[in-house]
């Protein structure tokens, strides 16, 4: 009998997840109440962390140059080229958008940027100095002090990912459920999933996708996870003067901790906050809305057309994500805080090795 797997989840890091495993032959089902509509951000109440997110790739650009993290991220950028083309489709393609850019707002970060640079040339670092963004980029936000370009990092939009994803579970045959699951159980060698709309799933293996709910599913199971959320709020702006965009746009723009990232002709979308609890504060939109106080005229006078936000996953005294198993037949894929876009490819993967050695154990 072949080896079932239930994915609770169907954000980008369980739609990811169970698309990868199914891609690999496993029997994969997803569960999720979100899969009844097809993502959006029309909705006054927070969105899931996939769809509030802005979708920006930050590996190669990442301090750090060893460690879990620093692998994962690795990992990730090297698969998402493979993703966006097995996932992408003519009628909607996905991109992967590059490159992208983060101003330097002090000397002590230009050195440091310097520096990175001087070790990653080979992964596509360059340093802008002050002279060349005054004289090639008049239109964006001033830097002083240079700024750092990394030319495979970007972004890809976090709903056709979403879309995309349903769409080869879908010729894959993989059966979505769109509904929430209640409670999880050992039932002799399978779990039993309770599930909202009262039915019953059961699965070899199931791996927990679900957020900051997943500490709820896990913890009568023995499992505490605490996770807190973090709020992020997205500004989408349209501009006076669509000229401010030249073509030179980087696919992100970062600066004084906000990320710019063009929309279409004449927009662009502004974020993310990082905001404790899951009300969003006034406060921080308006800050983040005059870029820290350093927004040039033309921002400024851009007119808001959309606002969101979302929740992320902060797990509470361990690092972020936790990517565990916990015991056979049980993983948990959650608590990516602020990269869980970036990471999900190596988050597939992951789950899938660890699901192979079980298997092959068996
Ligand atoms: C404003 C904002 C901007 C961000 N920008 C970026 C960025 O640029 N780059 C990046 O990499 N990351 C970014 N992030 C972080 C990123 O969005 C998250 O790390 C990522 O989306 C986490 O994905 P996920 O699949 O784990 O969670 P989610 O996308 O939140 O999905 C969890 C899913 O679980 C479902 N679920 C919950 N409970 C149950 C249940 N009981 N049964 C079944 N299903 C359930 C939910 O309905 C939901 O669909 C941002 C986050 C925010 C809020």
């Amino acid at each position: 009998m072949s080896h079932s797997i239930a994915v609770i989840g169907a954000g980008a890091i369980g739609a990811g997840t169970a698309w990868w495993l199914s891609r690999s032959g496993h029997q994969v089902e997803l569960i999720d109440p979100e899969l009844a509509q097809d993502p959006s951000r029309h909705s006054s109440s927070p969105l899931t962390g996939t769809s509030a997110s802005l979708g920006i790739l930050m590996g190669h650009v990442f301090r750090r140059s060893s460690g879990r993290a620093w692998r994962l991220r690795r990992r990730s950028m090297e698969l998402w080229p493979l993703w966006v083309e097995e996932l992408s489709c003519p009628d909607e393609p996905l991109l992967l958008q590059t490159p992208l850019v983060q101003l330097a707002t002090t000397d002590e970060e230009a050195a440091l940027q310097r520096k990175l640079v001087e070790e990653r040339s080979h992964l596509g670092l360059s340093f802008i100095t002050a002279d060349r963004l005054a004289d090639e980029h008049p239109d964006w936000p001033k830097s002083s002090h240079g700024g750092l370009q990394s030319n495979h990092d970007g972004r890809l939009d976090p709903l056709i990912l979403q879309r995309s994803l349903r769409r080869q579970l879908h010729r894959l045959s993989v059966p979505m459920q769109t509904a929430a699951v209640e409670t999880l159980h050992r039932d002799g060698n399978q779990w039993q999933l309770q599930l909202s709309d009262g039915s019953r799933s059961y699965a070899d293996t199931v791996v927990v996708c679900s957020g900051l709910a997943s500490q709820t599913l896990l913890a009568p199971l023995g499992h505490a996870r605490a996770m807190d959320p973090v709020l992020g709020q997205v500004l989408q702006l349209r501009l006076d003067n669509p000229d401010a965009l030249t073509p030179h746009w980087p696919a992100v723009l970062m600066s004084h901790g906000v990320n710019l990232i063009r929309h279409g002709s004449d927009q662009l979308l502004l974020g993310a906050t990082l905001e404790p609890g899951e009300q969003p504060l006034e406060a921080a939109t308006l800050t983040m809305r005059a870029l820290n106080g350093h927004a040039p005229t033309w921002l400024e006078q851009a007119e808001v057309i959309g606002h969101w936000h979302g929740l992320r996953a902060r797990p509470s005294g361990r690092p972020a994500p936790l990517l565990e198993k916990l015991e056979p037949g049980l993983i948990l894929a959650s608590g990516h805080y602020r990269n869980g876009v970036l990471l999900t490819p190596a988050t597939a993967e992951w789950v899938s090795e660890e699901i192979n050695e079980e298997t092959s154990k068996a």
